[in-house]
Order: structure tokens, then C-alpha cells, then sequence
């Protein structure tokens, strides 16, 4: 009898334990992939991680083709269809990588024992992680609530990475069982197309993945200490939408990067990054409603202010601060915005705007292709200041400063804002400070061609701190 390998957010051949366990149990291999938009709740995925999980899995199909399998596609219940799949095949084993998201560790204890009950074994394995966050705690057991000696705990466990082979070739097991075609699940966006400037930015899949990294690793990670913060630069990787859908694994990129890069502050730095990520993931295992509630409890009272129009106006990047709104549309016309810019927008929106942290979190959800419940949740606290070692609250981005800092010459605002390309270097990041004269020789009325900055810098900033402070009086 035939045996599943169940693919989840480990959409690749290569060093994918629970395809390789399967193809060497030496029964034929049946390659699942179930679309279940009902298990994850509110969390079901957004528009641009569709878009995203449309190409990915067409090229995972082609890849798995060319071993000779064919992977089988279901969409709906993923208990249901895992488990009724299994009975009526008679599958002895199902084989599949770990997943952290709440809803999806509940939902696989319940496959787990069902298929126990039926007499077929779950093999579960780790594809997803540099280790598994049970494998890390502090002296006293529990688990670690902080970076920085989270990060040095598991540092030595990376030093004999060796990611496993790919499988030289699958048996099908696939013949007589249904498959959904890719297009009948309507991934992609059609009227409007709001997509159009993802293809040009994006290659899904194992090789976009791979190619990413070598690049990455061969051209800017040796400065990527100095220009990861640079938004008008190609400092960073950009390989966090492969790492969400496993189009390859932390222990390749880490693997790789120690294998290619010299050793110093770029490797260094970016190493930490992947830490960061791993950090995440261990927070979301053992906090799981970090993505809804307040990691600090103090934060439950917060003032939180909703305006709807104002939280467009973020949304549509047009809050007149040229960095916010540069990200805010990078965001929409790529699916991706840069780290540095991510943060000023965070803060922007839960301590300018004071509007809670969730709601962002939920637009980032919904128009990112990287979403990630760890990532984005430990984040988005992380910037609110309400996370697990957080950002204090009263460290306030000042949109303008922070322009000035990173996107100096303003080279990453004209991109994404090009109403602001003719205004002066000097006043990029704060048009609302230039003359007249110069407004008017760049072509730009504020209030019609661009908008007047929606709150007051200084103002808001009192605002924040003064609904902070009551938090701390009511404390
Ligand atoms: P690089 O700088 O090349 O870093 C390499 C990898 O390390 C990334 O791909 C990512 O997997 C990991 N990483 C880097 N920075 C972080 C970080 N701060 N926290 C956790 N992991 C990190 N990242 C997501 O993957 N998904 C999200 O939904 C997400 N939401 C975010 C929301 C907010 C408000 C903020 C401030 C950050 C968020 N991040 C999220 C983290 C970070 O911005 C992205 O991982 C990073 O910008 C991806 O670009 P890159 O691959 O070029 O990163």
C-alpha cells in the first residue's frame, strides 16, 4: 500500500525530511497538498500569500514531475481529507514536516490520533526550524523571553548543519486518486489584478529560493550589516516569503551562508536575522495568542484609537510622511516592504495614529507574501512595545529622522512616491517645510498632488506618550 507525504510550508525537494523519510520507506509515494482555508480561522491566508502559494505550488508540480510523481491537490477540511484520503487507500504511514501556527499543531494532534485509531502511522519531522522550540530553554526549564541569550543558546546547535539530499526519484502512488487543478482554486487575483508588480519582483519556488540565496550570498551579505537598514539599497536577502512556504530551509540558509560568505559582521549580522526568526517561532509555541492578545497584560488597557479614515490613509500610503507612505505602497505594488520601513510604519501606525497594533497586523496579513504568524505577530507586538522584549514604548520613530537617516538621498521615497521625484533632497522627507517656490518648480501642491502630513509629529508623540503614562498610572 502506498504511503502520503503531506506537504505543508515546505514547499521543496531539497532537505525535506518527511519527502525524503517516504521515498525511502520503498512504498509508492502519494505528494498531498491540501488548500484548507477553514482550520486557520481568521488566520485562513491573504490575498498576496495566495498569489504567492499559486506559483509556488506550480512549481513544486513540475519539480516533483520531473522525479516522476504527481502531486495531488485537495482543497477543504484538511482532517477530513488527510484522514479519508489514508482509509481509502489504505496508507500504512503519512509523513509530513512540523508546523507552529496554534490552530495547525491542533488540528494535526487531532490527524494524529485518528490515524492511530485506524491503524496507520503519522512520521513527523522538523523541516522548518533550526530547532525545535521544546529543544531550547532557559536554566530554570521555561521557555526564553528574550533575544539576545536565546540567540547565543542556540547558536552552537548550528554549527553541524547538513541539510539532506533531494530524493533521486519518487514513486508515484498517485494513479486513480483525484487532484484539483491549480486554477480551479482561484489564487490569483483577477479583476482588479492587483498583482502586476509581483511577477517582475518574484520567482516562487525552490530554485527562485536557492538562486536568491546565492546571490545574496555571493553579491551584498558580506555588507549586509551596513546596508540591511538602507531601503533604497539591495541590502537584504528578500528570501523571507521562500522561508514562509519552505521553499528552503533556515538550515540551508544558514549551511550556505556559513560555507560562502567570509566570516564577520555580514555573516554575523545576518545569521541573527535567521535568529530572529527562530526566536518568533519559539515565542508563538509557547505563547499561542501572541498573535491576538498583549504578550505584556498591562497593554490590555491601552487607549487605542480607531479612525477609520486615518487608517486608510495608512493603508493607502497617503499620511503625508514620504517614508511611511513610500513602504506603505511598496507594500502594495510588491507584496514586500524592507525591515527598516516595517518598523517606521509599525510605529507610525500604533503610536502616531494610536491605532491597535492588530489592525496592522491584519493588513500586513492580508498584502504581505512573507505573512507569517510568528514573524509577523512578535513584530508587530515588538514595535507596539506590548511583545516579548520589545521596543520601549517611548521610543518613537520620528518619520522624518528616520528618512533622513536611511533614505538619504531620498532615493527610495521617489521610487515608490513619484509625485515627490523633482523636490529637493533637502526637503524629501518633509515636504510640508519647503518654500513655496520650491513646492511649486517641483510640480507639487501639497493637499492635491500629496497630502498634508495627517498628524502632527510632535503632537502625536505627546499623544502616544500621554496614553502610555496612563497605562503606567493605571498599572
Ligand atoms: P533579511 O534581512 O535578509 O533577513 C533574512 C531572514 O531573517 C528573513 O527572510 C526573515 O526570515 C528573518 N528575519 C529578518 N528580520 C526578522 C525579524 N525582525 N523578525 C523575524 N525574522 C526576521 N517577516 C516575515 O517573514 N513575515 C512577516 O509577516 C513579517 N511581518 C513583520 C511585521 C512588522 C511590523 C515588522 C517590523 C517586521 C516583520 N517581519 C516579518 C520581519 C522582517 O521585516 C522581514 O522578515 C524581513 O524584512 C524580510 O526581508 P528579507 O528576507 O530581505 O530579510
Amino acid at each position: 500500500s502506498p504511503v502520503i507525504c503531506w506537504f505543508r510550508q515546505d514547499l521543496r525537494l531539497a532537505d525535506n525530511p518527511a519527502l525524503l523519510a517516504a521515498t525511502q520507506s520503498g512504498a509508492p509515494v502519494i505528494c498531498l497538498y491540501v488548500l484548507d482555508d477553514k482550520t486557520p480561522g481568521k488566520w485562513a491566508r491573504g490575498g498576496a500569500s495566495r498569489w504567492w502559494l499559486h506559483h509556488s505550488l506550480a512549481a513544486l508540480s513540475a519539480s516533483l514531475e520531473e522525479l516522476g510523481a504527481r502531486l495531488v491537490l485537495r482543497r477543504g477540511d484538511a482532517f477530513e481529507i488527510v484522514t479519508g484520503l489514508a482509509s481509502e487507500l489504505g496508507a500504512q504511514r503519512v509523513f509530513w514536516n512540523r508546523c507552529y501556527e496554534p490552530f495547525a499543531r491542533e488540528r494535526d494532534t487531532s490527524i494524529k490520533t485518528r490515524l492511530k485509531q485506524a491503524g496507520c502511522e503519522a512520521e513527523t519531522f522538523n523541516g522548518a526550524l533550526l530547532i525545535e522550540p521544546w529543544n531550547l530553554k532557559t536554566k530554570d526549564g521555561g521557555p526564553y523571553r528574550v533575544y539576545s541569550p536565546y540567540f547565543r543558546a542556540l547558536a552552537p546547535h548550528c554549527d553541524d548543519i547538513a541539510p539532506l539530499p533531494a530524493p533521486s526519484s519518487v514513486t508515484d502512488g498517485s494513479q486513480g486518486v483525484h487532484s484539483d487543478a491549480l486554477s480551479s482554486w482561484s489564487l490569483l487575483p483577477s479583476s482588479p489584478d492587483w498583482a502586476t508588480g509581483f511577477g517582475p519582483v518574484w520567482t516562487p519556488g525552490e530554485d527562485g529560493a536557492r538562486a536568491r540565496l546565492e546571490t545574496f550570498c555571493e553579491d551584498a551579505a558580506r555588507d549586509y550589516a551596513d546596508t540591511r537598514n538602507l531601503p533604497g539599497t539591495d541590502g537584504t536577502s528578500r528570501l523571507s516569503p521562500h522561508l514562509h512556504f519552505g521553499e528552503i530551509s533556515p538550515r540551508q540558509i544558514w549551511h550556505h551562508a556559513v560555507s560562502h560568505v567570509p566570516a564577520g559582521k555580514g555573516r554575523e549580522t545576518f545569521l541573527k536575522e535567521i535568529g530572529w526568526r527562530e526566536f518568533s517561532y519559539n515565542l508563538l509555541f509557547h505563547f499561542d495568542d501572541l498573535p491576538e492578545s498583549n504578550y505584556q497584560a498591562k497593554f490590555n488597557g491601552f487607549p487605542w484609537n480607531f479612525d477609520e479614515t486615518v487608517f486608510k490613509n495608512w493603508t493607502r500610503g497617503q499620511t503625508g510622511y514620504p517614508i511611511v507612505d513610500a513602504g506603505m505602497r511598496q507594500l502594495w505594488q510588491t507584496g514586500w516592504m524592507h525591515n527598516r520601513v516595517r518598523m517606521i510604519v509599525a510605529s507610525f501606525l500604533t503610536k502616531h495614529l494610536l491605532i491597535d497594533w492588530r489592525r496592522g497586523e491584519e493588513w500586513f496579513w492580508d498584502t504581505l507574501v512573507d505573512a507569517d504568524l510568528a514573524n509577523n505577530a512578535a513584530s508587530w507586538q515588538w514595535v507596539a512595545g506590548s511583545g516579548a522584549d520589545a521596543a520601549p514604548y517611548f521610543r518613537i520613530f520620528n518619520p522624518v529622522t528616520q528618512g533622513e537617516k536611511f533614505d538619504e538621498a531620498g532615493h527610495y521615497v521617489r521610487e515608490w512616491v513619484p509625485e515627490l521625484t523633482n523636490l529637493p533632497e533637502k526637503y524629501i522627507h518633509a515636504p510640508w517645510t519647503a518654500p513655496a517656490d520650491v513646492l511649486a518648480r517641483a510640480g507639487i501642491t501639497l493637499g492635491r498632488d500629496y497630502p498634508k502630513p495627517i498628524v502632527d509629529h510632535a503632537r502625536a508623540r505627546e499623544r502616544a506618550l500621554a496614553a502610555f503614562s496612563s497605562l503606567k498610572d493605571a498599572a
